[in-house]
C-alpha cells in the first residue's frame, strides 16, 4: 500500500478536492490519505492555519473575531457544497467553535484545521477518519515518541485499511493535542508511511518535484528527477523549500521511496528521493550537480592574531564564547594569523557587541572585523565526489562573471561546496551557477 499526502494548495476548494479524489482512487492501493488544511486558492487568499493562529491571538487579548471564524467556517462549507457531502461539518464547526472558548490551547485551536478537512476528505472518499492524536505520540519535550506511534497506527491500520488522517498534529502522554512546527503534515505523512511500512510514500503539492533552482531566480528551472536523502537534507538546510525538515528521518530510516508529485500535473514524473541509485541515467551522468540553492544575510566575523596557530586553544575559546551566546556558527574558515565566523545577522542582532567584548577580553585578538550583507550558495550533487574539475567550474564561471568570492567550503562528503558571495551578487550567482551546469 502507499501512503499520500495532500499539502494545503492541494485541498483549498472544492475543486481541488476533486482532483485528489481522482488520484487517490486512480491507484487502489492509496490507502492512507494525510491532510493538510485548507490552503491559498490564489495568492491573495488565507492559509485556514494562518486564519487559526489569528483566532488564537484574537481569544487571548479578548478581542472578537467572529468574522475570521466566519471566514474559516466558510472554507469547509463551499468544500462540502461543492463535493456534495452531508451536513455533518455543521456538527464538526460547531463543536471546535464552542472548543476555542473552553480549551484553547494555541496547539489545540490551529490543528483544527487538519481536523475538518480530514473529516471531510473522509467522507468523500469513504475511507474512516483516523484522528491524530489515536495514533502520533509526542514526548512531553515535544520529539516524537516512534515506538508508541507506529505501534499505536499499526493497531488502527488493522480495523481501518483505509483511512484518512489529519496531519500536523499529535498527543502528548495526558492526551492533549500537540502540533509539530509549521508545515509539520509533511512529517505526519512520513510517520505513517514508516509505521506501516509503506510501499512509497507519495507528497503531493503544487510543483511538479523538487527544482534544481528557485524559479524566483532562475527562469524555468529543470525538476529534479532523482536525489538522494543527504542530498536534500543539504538542498533543504541551505534554503530550498521542499519538505519539512523532520520529514526525512522516518522514511529513510524505513527504506521507503519518497515522491513528490504535482496534484494539477499527476501525470509528471515529479522528484524521487532515495537513499542511493544503483544506475545513474545518461542525463545524470553528464551533469554533475543536482541543485543550487542558496541563504542570504549572513555576517563574517574576522578574527585575527599574530602566531595564532602556535596558539592551541584560540579556536576553542572563540568557541567556548558563541557557544555561551547559543549562537550556531555556519562555517569557519581560517588561515595561519585569523579564523573567521560565519553566523546568520539576525542571529547577532542582540549580542553582537558583547560578543566582540567577550572575544577581546577572553582572546585577546588583534583585531575583530564584521563584514555584513553575505550569502551562502551551495552547489549539491551526489556525483561531485567522483567528478574532478566541478569546482574548478564554479569558479571559473563566477569569476568570468566578476563575482567575488568571500569564501569556499567543501563538506568532506563531496556532495556540496558552499560559495560565500555579497548579498547583491546572490541572485547572479544562483544564475551563472545554474547556467554553467545546465
Ligand atoms: N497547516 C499547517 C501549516 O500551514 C501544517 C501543514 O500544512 O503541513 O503549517
Amino acid at each position: 500500500m502507499k501512503v499520500v499526502k495532500f499539502g494545503g494548495s492541494s485541498l483549498a476548494s472544492g475543486e481541488t478536492f476533486r482532483r485528489v479524489k481522482e488520484i487517490v482512487t486512480s491507484d487502489p492501493e492509496r490507502k492512507v490519505v494525510v491532510v493538510s488544511a485548507p490552503g491559498k486558492r490564489s495568492s491573495s487568499d488565507k492559509k485556514v492555519t494562518d486564519l487559526l493562529y489569528v483566532c488564537h491571538a484574537h481569544l487571548r487579548y479578548k478581542v472578537e473575531f467572529d468574522d475570521i471564524w466566519e471566514n474559516i467556517a466558510g472554507r469547509y462549507r463551499e468544500i462540502a457544497a461543492t463535493c456534495g457531502l452531508s451536513d455533518a461539518i455543521e456538527g464538526a464547526l460547531s463543536e471546535v467553535r464552542e472548543g476555542m472558548t473552553r480549551r484553547a490551547t494555541v496547539d489545540d485551536i490551529v490543528s483544527r484545521g487538519e481536523y475538518l478537512n480530514a473529516r471531510l476528505m473522509a467522507e468523500y472518499l469513504g475511507y474512516d477518519f483516523v484522528d491524530a492524536t489515536e495514533w502520533l505520540a509526542f514526548r512531553y519535550d515535544g520529539t516524537v515518541d516512534y515506538e508508541k506511534t507506529y505501534a499505536q497506527l499499526r493497531e488502527i491500520a488493522k480495523v481501518h485499511p483505509k483511512m484518512v488522517l489529519p496531519g500536523f498534529y499529535g498527543a502528548l502522554p495526558n492526551g492533549t493535542v500537540h502540533t509539530f512546527s509549521r508545515g509539520g503534515s509533511d512529517v505526519t505523512g512520513a510517520l505513517a508511511a514508516a509505521a506501516l511500512s509503506a510501499e512509497c510514500y507519495e507528497n503531493w503539492t503544487d510543483v511538479s518535484g523538487i527544482l534544481m533552482a528557485d524559479p524566483k531566480i532562475v527562469e524555468n528551472p529543470k525538476t529534479i528527477e532523482r536525489i538522494t536523502f543527504s542530498e536534500l537534507r543539504e538542498l533543504s538546510y541551505m534554503g530550498a523549500e521542499v519538505l519539512h525538515e523532520e520529514t526525512v528521518f522516518p522514511v529513510r530510516q524505513a527504506n521507503i521511496p519518497l515522491y513528490i508529485k504535482n496534484t494539477k500535473a499527476p501525470e509528471a514524473q515529479g522528484t524521487l528521493v532515495m537513499e542511493s541509485f544503483a544506475e545513474e541515467s545518461e542525463e545524470e551522468r553528464s551533469r554533475f550537480i543536482t541543485g543550487i540553492t542558496g541563504k542570504k544575510h549572513y555576517s563574517i566575523i574576522t578574527i585575527s592574531k599574530n602566531r595564532m596557530a602556535e596558539d592551541i586553544s584560540f579556536v576553542r575559546r572563540v568557541l567556548e564564547i558563541t557557544e555561551k551566546h547559543r549562537l550556531t556558527v555556519e562555517h569557519i574558515p581560517s588561515s595561519v594569523d585569523s579564523i573567521s565566523l560565519v553566523i546568520a545577522t539576525a542571529d547577532l542582532e542582540y549580542c553582537l557587541h558583547k560578543l566582540i567584548a567577550d572575544i577581546r577580553e577572553e582572546c585577546a585578538p588583534d583585531s575583530v572585523k564584521v563584514c555584513d550583507g553575505v550569502s551562502l550558495v551551495a552547489v549539491v550533487g551526489r556525483r561531485m565526489a567522483a567528478a574532478t574539475g566541478t569546482s574548478g567550474k564554479v569558479f571559473a564561471a563566477l569569476g568570468a562573471k566578476g563575482i567575488n568570492i568571500r569564501m569556499i567550503e567543501q563538506g568532506s562528503d563531496e556532495i556540496n561546496i558552499i560559495v560565500g558571495v555579497m548579498d547583491a551578487d546572490f541572485a547572479t550567482t544562483i544564475r551563472t551557477l545554474y547556467n554553467s551546469f545546465t
